[in-house]
């Protein structure tokens, strides 16, 4: 069994190690993007089970999103310790209320709210507010914000204005469609995603017989991210631990990217404070990135603010160097999307697999040209944290055959004749409108044979690792998938927004729609805003193992004015930037250090042609009038060594 063990010690460095086996008592680790937090953790229960020492129904571990829980489950199934709960806060809330609610509260649990940001508008059009799309959403958020703060209505006003909320509205009014929407929830018998939690700690509170049925099911907790944390999970957190303290924490002040929903990474940082005998464990090599990348993501970190900054470790890459990062800038948003569409067509064309490139943006709705891009340039690609697999109309109607199918076993005549399970899954598919081969095109038609064809994969998979399994078993699986939202993993470029790149990792990286008002976005205005977008773009970077690009475009549209300006926060770091200003507090100075700045220090020469600038147009854009504005860097040093080999040529100087 020791041997076993040890075993999945292999793999880990001496301080990872030291996370994996210190299985007494309470353990931090406080650690820099890619220095294997998830790695030690996911290590840690391995080793812990298959030593014999922890019980695998009796560990916890709870994970940020349920994807990170799936691929959790899946390692720990290849360490060979299945039967551990791999969850997010909520859906282990949500398990334990189920069962338990018949016996605290009687009857059924009610129905989740489905629609919530439709029962705000009713709530609000009840107290006469009428609210636009954004106040809406806004409102919402308050309404979340409040919730996982543990705020009732009538102390929204207070709080919200104690935490530096920016309302949408007149913070009384909020509270009042606060007030209304809970009351509506209550006539309807509903609850929504935050009072899974508030009645999961309520009744863990209150019902110390049920607090106790569940202490002794877990006695071991680990929690990753743990520096986005909301005040309610960490209420969650304690109820579940009693006091006892067997808890694992891994997490990265620097990446806490959730504060507007109330998360804090207090709780990280003053673990120690909470739990005086811990363990506090730091990791600062590398593993995920290249050193270039490994040193723009220090850079960004040196010019951090705030408490998360203060402790912040550099981090080392372990990685052999890899190319620069790009920093390229387009003239307008079509063309940044159709430049970066080239671009990963080259890194397919190069041997980089579809699925290991991944574009991220601010918004969501800055994927519409990247999907539109990459269609036309014929990339697959996917789409992250949109319509998740298992909700999509074809999915679920598929899924409902396979189960009728799975029922009548072999007394369907569709499988008659079928050996295989994959075979079987393919004959029932076809029998609903599926076959083998993709239909022509683009567009919804191809999106529904894909998401088919995807639950084929995953049969085939299924098959592949439980031979003799039947469809019956494979149906089970998918519905247990289907509960944690866990969608298979397409193999296409993957798009999705910063929040929801977190924890995750592509070879090649392309951090689109950099400009000042997206990252930071428009609407951060206090300095702890403006240093969580910073660690949001850090977060970014550090998603990146070998390729990082760095784009962004002048204006929004084609023949638009030019009025857009590289994110602050690359000041500095990009080529032909200044530093920021250090003075007044924030290193955001609003854009970029104007043109006086610049002529202050001297001549500046024209990143194509080599020119000194003379006007404050030029010198803004660091390029001569004379110079196409299509200012993709390979462009660059096209133009370059044209121009270089026509002086040469001419017998004059290379800037001419
Ligand atoms: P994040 O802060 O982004 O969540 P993390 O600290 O959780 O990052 P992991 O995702 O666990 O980092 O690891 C980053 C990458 O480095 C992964 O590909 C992981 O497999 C690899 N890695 C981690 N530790 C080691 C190691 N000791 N040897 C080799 N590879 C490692
Ligand atoms: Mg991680």
């Amino acid at each position: 069994v020791a041997d076993s063990a040890d075993a999945v010690l292999l793999g880990l460095d001496p301080e990872q190690r030291e996370v994996a086996t210190a299985l007494d008592g309470a353990v931090c680790v406080l650690a820099g993007a890619g220095t294997g937090k998830t790695r030690a953790i996911t290590h840690r229960i391995a080793y812990g089970v298959r030593s014999g020492r922890l019980a695998p129904a009796s560990v916890l571990a709870v994970t940020f999103t349920n994807r990170a829980a799936g691929e959790m489950r899946g390692r720990l199934r290849t360490l060979g310790a299945e039967g551990v709960q791999a969850r997010t806060f909520h859906s282990a809330a949500l398990r334990q209320l189920q069962y338990f609610w018949p016996r605290a509260v009687g009857g059924e649990l009610p129905r989740l709210v489905e629609r919530k940001v439709q029962l705000v508008a009713e709530a609000g059009a009840r107290c006469r507010v009428r609210l636009d799309r954004n106040e809406l959403r806004d409102v919402t958020g308050e309404i979340e914000w409040a919730k996982v703060t543990q705020t009732v209505p009538a102390d929204y006003p207070a709080a919200a204005l104690k935490a530096g909320r920016e309302a949408p509205r007149d913070m009384a009014e909020i509270a009042q469609i606060y007030s209304t929407y809970e009351q509506l929830k209550r006539d309807r018998v509903m609850i929504d995603f935050e009072d899974v939690l508030l009645l999961t700690v309520g009744i863990l509170e209150d019902r110390h017989d049920i607090a106790e049925t569940v202490r002794a099911q877990y006695q071991h907790f680990v929690v990753d991210e743990y520096q986005d944390v909301s005040p309610l999970q960490q209420r969650l957190l304690e109820l579940w631990l009693g006091d006892r303290e067997s808890l694992c924490v891994v997490g990265d002040a620097s990446q806490t990217i959730y504060s507007f929903t109330g998360a804090t990474p207090d709780h990280l940082l003053d673990f120690r404070t909470r739990f005086p005998r811990a363990t506090v464990i730091k990791l600062v090599r590398d593993y995920r990135s290249t050193p270039q990348v490994v040193h723009l993501a220090n850079g960004l970190l040196a010019q951090a603010r705030g408490r998360a900054a203060e402790h912040r470790l550099e981090l080392v890459s372990q990685r052999e160097p890899g190319p620069d990062p790009a920093y390229t800038e387009y003239p307008d948003e079509p063309a940044e999307a159709e430049g970066v569409a080239r671009r990963i067509r080259n890194l397919i064309d190069a041997g980089v697999p579809a699925g290991e490139i991944a574009v991220l943006f601010r918004i969501n709705a800055q994927s519409e040209v990247y999907e539109q891009a990459l269609a036309d340039a014929g990339v697959p690609y996917q789409l992250r944290g949109a319509e998740r697999f298992f909700e999509r109309q074809e999915v679920r109607n598929a899924l409902l055959t396979l189960r009728g199918a799975a029922r009548s076993g072999a007394r369907d005549p569709l499988l008659d004749d079928v050996v295989g399970l994959a075979a079987q899954v393919r004959a029932v598919l076809s029998s609903i409108g599926w076959s083998q081969q993709p239909p022509a095109g683009s567009g919804a038609v191809r999106d529904r044979w894909e998401s088919l064809a995807a639950l084929v994969r995953l049969a085939e998979d299924f098959a592949g690792a439980r031979p003799g399994a039947t469809l019956a078993d494979l149906v089970t699986e998918l519905e247990e998938r289907a509960a944690a939202q866990h969608a298979p993993t397409v193999q296409g470029v993957t798009l999705a927004s910063l929040h929801a790149a977190k924890g995750l990792e592509w070879d090649a990286v392309f951090l689109v729609g950099l400009t000042d008002g997206m990252v930071p976005i428009t609407y951060a205005k206090t300095d702890e805003q403006v240093e969580e977008e910073r660690r949001l773009l850090y977060v970014g970077v550090t998603r990146a193992r070998v390729h990082l690009t760095l784009s962004w475009a002048l204006s929004r549209s084609p023949g638009g004015r030019a009025s857009r300006r590289p994110s602050r926060f690359l000041n500095g770091l990009r080529p032909g930037s200044s530093a920021p200003a250090r003075s007044g507090g924030l290193a955001a100075a609003p854009g970029e250090p104007g043109a006086r700045r610049r002529s202050r220090r001297g001549p500046v020469a024209c990143r194509v042609c080599g020119r000194t600038l003379t006007h404050a147009g030029e010198l803004k854009l660091m390029r001569c009038e004379d110079c196409p504005s299509d200012m993709d860097e390979g462009l660059y040093e096209r133009l370059r060594d044209w121009r270089a080999g026509r002086a040469k040529a001419l017998g004059m100087p290379a800037y001419c």
